[in-house]
This record gives structure tokens, sequence and C-alpha cells, in this order.
């Protein structure tokens, strides 16, 4: 089986074998020593300031999606914006809603970027916090960043993106462009199995977190903060997931930093995307991530191209749910793959268009 969805995606031998071996135990100063080397090389990936910190949750990307909402934001003080352009905008729209945080949906059309224009429509206007899924995974559109930091400096808003695709396949600058709150999770371009997500914090939001109080045990993040200061957590971790982050970090550094890695990831992409222009299928976007290439056949289901290749090829594209099944399916370019593997896929893809199936 090749692997082209976007999580869980292909591990390295290394991170698999560290998979393989016992869980060891976890309070002691050598695994502590891991976590501390976890947080300088996320900070140094993420381009944050050297007084930005960084939370590791046991907890799928959604659960540090809700705990950053949780600690960052509060009912009396807060007025969020909520970019909602697919089901990961939604799910920020969720869980705004659940904790009945004051907010307003920018709602965006299937593939639609946001614009500075749309932004200006809510200059001045008291917000306080601006939610964006930097990458919308869903649909694979990557929003303008520069509009969205611009828009949220000239109006002192602080800015949380969920960067749970594009950390480490897209180019992040968490100083340059006033990240108040960046989000990843383990099993996208980390390229580990699922279970730890992780939260970068600059020194805004850390503020934000000490002055707020929450009303949660496990996501509060307060403790997390202090027992992280010597590489703890509050409550047993994934051990195993951050023994295999750190070696896939390690790796990034010894392969020759974030540029290089993020390089690597725009090569399948635009490797794929030249030989994919002969099939018959539509981008729904000009504005793509280098995690994922989103496609739209012409004549057929998207649903059934993604069985199709499952079942008689061995091979998993990403298919979409919901309005979207049978429309659209992602082919992702993060984690272990090589142009060799974009090769079988576009053959299949040959094979299916001869065979009358596309
Ligand atoms: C994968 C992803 C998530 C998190 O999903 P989980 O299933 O909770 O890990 C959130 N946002 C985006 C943009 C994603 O791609």
């Amino acid at each position: 089986m090749i692997n082209f969805t976007v999580g869980p995606v292909q591990s390295n031998e290394d991170v698999l074998k560290i998979g393989a071996q016992q869980v060891p135990y976890f309070r002691t100063a050598e695994f502590s020593a891991i976590m501390l080397e976890n947080e300088k090389l996320v900070k140094k990936f993420a381009k944050a300031k050297d007084d930005a910190r960084v939370v590791f949750i046991t907890g799928s990307g959604t659960a540090s999606m809700e705990a950053a909402i949780m600690n960052l934001f509060n009912q009396q003080t807060d007025k969020l914006l909520v970019i909602n352009g697919g089901s990961f905008g939604q799910r920020f729209v969720d869980i705004c809603k659940i904790h009945e945080l004051n907010y307003t949906e920018i709602a965006l059309n299937l593939g639609e970027n946001i614009t500075p224009e749309i932004l200006a429509q809510y200059d001045g206007q008291g917000y306080t916090g601006l939610l964006v899924n930097i990458h919308e995974t869903s649909t694979g559109v990557r929003y303008n960043l520069d509009a969205i930091s611009a828009f949220c400096q000239k109006n002192h808003i602080f800015l949380l993106v969920d960067a749970i695709s594009s950390f480490l396949a897209d180019e992040i600058d968490m100083a340059n462009s006033q990240i108040g709150a960046l989000i990843t999770g383990s099993q996208k371009a980390l390229a580990c199995p699922p279970g730890i997500s992780l939260i970068v914090l600059a020194k805004e939001g850390l503020d934000r977190i000490n002055c707020n109080k929450i009303k949660s045990l496990y996501f509060d993040l307060k403790p997390a903060l202090k027992d992280g200061e010597r590489g703890q957590t509050p409550f047993t971790p994934a051990v195993s997931i951050l023994l295999q982050i750190n070696a896939r970090l390690k790796q990034i550094k010894h392969d020759g930093g974030i540029e290089k890695e993020i390089a690597r990831v725009a090569r399948l992409a635009n490797y794929f995307r030249e030989k994919v222009k002969a099939l018959p299928f539509e981008l729904i976007t000009n504005s793509m991530s280098n995690a994922v290439t989103t496609l739209s056949p012409k004549n057929c289901s998207a649903y059934d191209i993604f069985l199709t290749l499952k079942n008689e090829y061995n091979i998993w594209v990403c298919p979409n749910g919901g309005k979207l099944k049978d429309q659209l399916f992602r082919v992702g370019h993060i984690g272990n793959l090589t142009e060799a593997d974009y090769d079988k896929l576009i053959d299949a893809m040959n094979d299916m268009d001869k065979r009358g199936l596309l």
C-alpha cells in the first residue's frame, strides 16, 4: 500500500523502529532532556522568538484547537473572527459555539482565498482574536497569511493559526507574521503516528493564558507550561510518539533544516502537479499548500476514484466527506514519499483512464 492521504502519513524507518520498542518510563532526566530538545527544535522550525514556549498535548489536533481556544480567549473580553472555508474552519466555529464565545464567522466559498478587501470589512470593530486554519486541508486552500497578519497587526488582534497540515510543508515565520499561537499535530508533516498535538505560544499567548481562568483539568495549559519548564507533562503523555517526534525533528535538522524540508515537500508536490495535468481533473484553487493537491474529476465520482485506487491498485488517496464526497479527492505530499511513488500513482491513474474509469 502507498499512502498519499493527509494523515496519518507514511513514517520513515527510524520512526517505525522507535514504535516497535517498549515504552520507557518517563519521569526521568533522560526523557526531560528529549522534551526540552523537542521544544527547542519546534520553536526553531516555527521561527518563534526565544521567549516562546511549546506545550505538547496527548490528543489529536482537535484537542489542541479546543485547548488553545479555551485557554487564550474568554467570554467577557474577547470578540473573535473565524475564517471558515471548509470542515476545519467549521470545527473552529463549533468550538467557539460550545464555549459560548462571542464570534463572527467569515464564510468563504469552496476554493476561495481570503483577501485584504474581505478583511477590511472588519476593520476597527473591536475584534480581539482571529482564528484561521492556514491550510484548510479539507479543500486544499492555503490562505493568504500576509494579508491576515497585516490585518491583525493593524487592528491589534491576537492571531491563532491552525498550521496542523502546513507546519514543515509550507513556509511559516511566527515572529515575522506575529502569530500569537500556532498549532500542529504528529500525524501530518511530522510523519509520526497520531496522538500528539502541540501549541507554540508567543509571549502574547502566554500572557493571555496566565490571565485566564478556565474550567478544565486536562486542558488547562498553565500546569502544562509549568511542568514543561523542566521537560515534563502533568499527565502521562504518548511517550513513544514524543520519542518519534524527537527522531524526526533531529533528522530534519541533520538534513539541512526547515528550508530543506519544505523544499523537499514542494519538489514532490510540483512533480505530481506537473504530471497530473494530462489527466481529466480540475484544480479548485490556485492557492495551494505544498502539503496537498486537491483534484476535481471532470467525468466521474471522486469517491469512486478513491475506492478503485484502494481496492485495485493498493494506493490510498484521500477522499472527501459530506457534500464534497463525489466532487473532490486529495493527494498528499507529506510523509515518507518519493518521486517513484508518484510515478506509480500516475501509472495507476493513466490505467484507469484507459479503462474508461476517469
Ligand atoms: C488534520 C487537521 C486537524 C486535526 O485533526 P485531528 O483529526 O484532530 O488530528 C485540524 N486542522 C487541520 C487544518 C488539519 O489538517
